[in-house]
């Protein structure tokens, strides 16, 4: 992955969050404290704000995911914001560590998925984050593993995202505020899976417009 398409990542995930800030925020408010949309919105659109080339250099894709990480811990706040911050850290030295080999994108969405769980604790099936980013890096593994071009592999990565986001509306939340509800939390779309899917399918967007 190179620096450019990791700026054009970020420039379409804080297009998407900003105008997705109010639905996330409607979601959050169902199941937790209604937050969720202006915590990833701020974050991401300092992230935008801030990742920049000075003219004439080309930063690597894997320190610029692990400064969009800094970012978002000092800007999301919540509890998403360590946790989504965790994950960009984690797939930007994964990134860096991979020096380019094609295998790289998939152990960085495996390092992201693990960070998330290890500073939330979550188990797949709590409805959290988690279970869309742990299925989304399940198909960039598989993708990568049959293969497939970076298109091919970011769409599979997207497609899961979405999958695992819907699939936190039947759980019962485990983990975060929305584990207070027990029950009531049932039937509802995690706020923060939701967040999970319109950054791959940003990514997405991304490797399909370059
Ligand atoms: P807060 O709950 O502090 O208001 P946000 O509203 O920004 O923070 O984020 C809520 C989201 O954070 C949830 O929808 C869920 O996806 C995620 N989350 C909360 N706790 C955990 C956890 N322990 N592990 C994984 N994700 C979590
Ligand atoms: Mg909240």
């Amino acid at each position: 992955m190179e620096g450019e398409l990791v700026l054009e990542w970020m420039r379409r995930t804080a297009d998407r969050v900003q105008r997705m800030a109010a639905r996330l925020d409607t979601l959050d408010g169902a199941i937790g404290d209604g937050d969720h949309g202006n915590n990833v919105r701020r974050g991401f659109t300092y992230v935008a704000g801030c990742l920049s080339f000075p003219t004439g250099e080309r930063p690597d894709a894997g320190p610029l995911l692990s400064r969009t990480g800094d970012v978002l811990i000092n800007t999301v706040g919540g509890a998403s914001g360590p946790l989504l911050g965790g994950a960009f850290r984690a797939m930007g030295n994964e990134l860096a560590a991979a020096r380019g080999r094609p295998e790289g994108l998939a152990a960085a969405l495996d390092a992201g998925a693990a960070a998330i769980q290890r500073l939330g604790a979550a188990q797949p099936g709590d409805k959290t984050m988690y279970d869309a980013f742990t299925a989304a890096a399940a198909a960039g593994g598989s993708a990568v593993r049959a293969g497939a071009e970076l298109p091919d592999v970011v769409r599979a990565v997207a497609r899961a995202a979405q999958e695992g986001m819907l699939a936190t509306v039947p759980m019962q939340a485990r983990k975060g505020r929305a584990s207070y509800l027990g029950l009531r939390s049932v039937g509802h779309q995690d706020p923060g899976a939701t967040t999970i899917f319109l950054i791959f399918d940003a990514l997405k967007e991304a490797v399909e417009s370059a």
